[in-house]
């Protein structure tokens, strides 16, 4: 393995593991597809369907990434990753196909041994076993936009306005509202 590349990924990612190879894997076609390079600003847009570990590698390969804002999640649990350019708006959804880490047999192995065959799997299979790859018939989402603050009336913090409530007329950050630190799943 250790390409230059990868080794980026795992580093930042922290581990090696099969699920982030889904997103190497995943990006590597993508940017191909496009014929791009990493985004430095804003040229290229990654929606991604899934926060699971394959998402670090994409922001990693692409600079797709959500401090820049061209990163979307959408957190559908599907481990699909759609890649836009902005030079012309076209798009490339890239899926993993059912049932792409398995093989035969795996049902008996100890989990150890199988989670090294899904990963061995992930590194060398041809593309096309591995993924379902279309162009996308859609507009691109907008660029990332930026917002005024508003000073919250309870705290005394900036908060971006979007994200701002109002209770009785005045402008309330959505901690002093009451939303709490929180997952959602
Ligand atoms: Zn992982
Ligand atoms: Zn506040």
């Amino acid at each position: 393995m250790t390409d230059d590349k990868l080794a980026r990924v795992i580093d930042f990612h922290g581990h090696f593991c099969p699920g982030v190879l889904i997103g190497y894997r995943a990006a590597l076609i993508g940017l191909r597809e496009l014929g791009v390079e990493r985004a430095a600003d804003e040229e290229l847009v990654t929606i991604a369907e899934t926060e699971a570990c394959g998402l670090d590698a994409v922001q990693v390969l692409t600079g797709c990434t959500m401090g820049k804002g061209n990163l979307i999640l959408r957190d559908w649990g599907k481990q699909v990753f759609t890649f836009g350019r902005r030079s012309d708006d076209k798009m490339v959804r890239v899926s993993l196909k059912q049932g792409a880490m398995r093989r035969d047999g795996d049902e008996e192995l100890p989990d150890e041994e199988r989670r090294a065959r899904a990963r061995d799997r992930m590194e060398t299979a041809p593309d096309d076993e591995l993924f379902d790859v279309r162009w996308v018939d859609a507009p691109m989402p907008e660029r990332a936009r930026i917002f005024c603050s508003v000073v919250c009336s309870a705290c005394g913090e900036s908060v971006m306005e979007a994200r701002a409530h109002l209770r009785d007329g005045e402008p309330v950050c959505p901690e002093c509202y009451g939303e709490v630190y929180t997952r959602l799943f």
